[in-house]
């Protein structure tokens, strides 16, 4: 069989056999051959308010017949953007916020890298260029992204990455410790997400986020939250910050944010950010896409966020992460898992070998699409509209694919 015009993401490109989705509704999607499946990780854990929700395709065709796009460079502005900044600063978890626009988490990731730096040089510190991040984080592909990743993998081949990035241990808060001991003043800003998604499903430590904060204010470095995943209810609250009680500088989202309706990501600023870059009104921020404020990406979000508020699906999370973690410690007990590991809508069941790709085909036969992560780890993140059967049947399709493999 030939390989396909798309190359594709994250796959082998000598690959010749794919699943075509062609359907969504709620936390189900169907493919070209009419199988039915449970969305266990919400596609590539985007789609918060679930598939087919007519209201935001009809929103987004809306705006799309009055104005498709134009840029928001310099002196031009479009309303679904301002609204949309205007209500992302509202619910951001620091008071007095701004909002950078992208269109993908990659480019928020190197977005937050370059406006922690350029707020240092602008506050006077052009010394402060050090980015920290963590081992087993995920950050994305771009070059920014992928040098601040701590997934080995994923830089073999691409070149050299960004200069000045050090990687710590993502729970042992000495280790950052020591870096800021040693080169506390060079740091421009520390990099995390509240809950290591792609990376593996790491909760953090107990105090290990509270560590990084009070080592970025003792020596003058910004905190960037990466809440790509766990922002927009995925932990429960608006963002993971609100979780563990966390006060960042900057705030990376995306997929959530419109449920992947609409490509779109972004940057939240604290003024302690923002106060730098305004202070000389002559200084012009030579940083932005072509699509960054891109209207019709906005009015998906804007629909989004009324949808999460109005259905109030943050709490959903608590439930699934009650039920969920229910059903994956009771396949720990049985011996069909090695170990769980997670928090309210984020989950990994870990299998005592590595057959993890195994296992999710062997999942797919029995209707739920999950997600390795590495050789042994089962990631679950589903749509925060899931019903309990549905959750009940993950549970299920993982225990008898681990249990049914030879
Ligand atoms: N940051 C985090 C925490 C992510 O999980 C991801 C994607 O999974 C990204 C950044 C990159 O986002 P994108 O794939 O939209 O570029």
């Amino acid at each position: 069989m030939a390989v396909p015009a798309f190359l594709h993401p994250f796959a082998r490109p000598s690959q010749t056999e794919f699943t075509s989705i062609v359907r969504g509704e709620g936390a189900v999607v169907w493919d070209a051959q009419g199988n039915r499946y449970v969305d266990a990780l919400a596609s590539l854990w985007f789609c918060g308010v679930g598939h087919g929700r007519t209201e935001i395709a009809d929103a987004v065709a809306r705006q799309l017949g009055t104005l498709a796009a134009f840029h928001a460079f310099e002196r031009f502005t479009n309303e679904p953007a301002d609204e949309l900044c205007r209500t992302l600063a509202a619910l951001a978890p620091m008071a007095g916020a701004r909002v950078f626009l992208t269109s993908s988490g990659s480019e928020a990731v190197d977005s937050a890298m370059k406006l922690a730096r350029m707020a240092q040089v602008r506050a006077g510190h052009p010394e402060r260029t050090l980015v920290v991040s963590r081992n087993h984080g995920y950050h994305g592909v771009t070059y920014g992204g992928m040098t601040v990743q701590g997934l080995p993998l994923n830089k073999e081949g691409f070149g050299p990455g960004v200069g000045d990035v050090e990687q710590v241990d993502h729970g042992d808060i000495e280790d950052a410790a020591r870096l800021f001991a040693d080169r506390g003043e060079r740091v421009a800003a520390v990099i995390a997400e509240p809950v290591i998604g792609a990376g593996g499903v790491y909760p953090p430590a107990p105090g290990y986020l509270e560590g990084l904060r009070r080592l970025c204010d003792d020596h003058g470095a910004y905190l960037i939250l990466d809440e790509v995943i766990t922002g927009f209810g995925r932990l429960g609250s608006w963002w993971g910050a609100e979780r563990f009680d966390i006060r960042p500088d900057l705030v990376t989202f995306a997929k959530g944010v419109t449920s992947g309706y609409q490509p779109l990501g972004g940057v939240i600023l604290a003024p302690s950010v923002t106060g730098p870059l305004e202070e000389d009104p002559s200084f012009v921020l030579r940083h932005g896409h072509t699509y960054s404020g891109h209207p019709a990406a906005c009015v998906a979000a804007l629909a989004v966020i009324d949808i999460l508020r109005r259905e109030e699906l943050a709490a959903r999370a608590v439930a699934i992460g009650e039920r969920l973690g229910a059903g994956l410690g009771a396949l720990v007990d049985d011996g069909v898992l090695a170990s769980v590991r997670g928090d309210r809508g984020m989950w990994a069941g870990v299998l005592a070998d590595d057959r993890a790709v195994e296992v999710r085909d062997e999942m797919m036969r029995r209707g739920v699409i999950a997600r390795f992560l590495g050789t042994s780890a089962i990631a679950f993140c589903p749509p925060l509209v899931i019903g309990d059967d549905d959750l009940d049947r993950c549970v299920e399709a993982l225990h008898d694919a681990v249990t049914g493999l030879p």
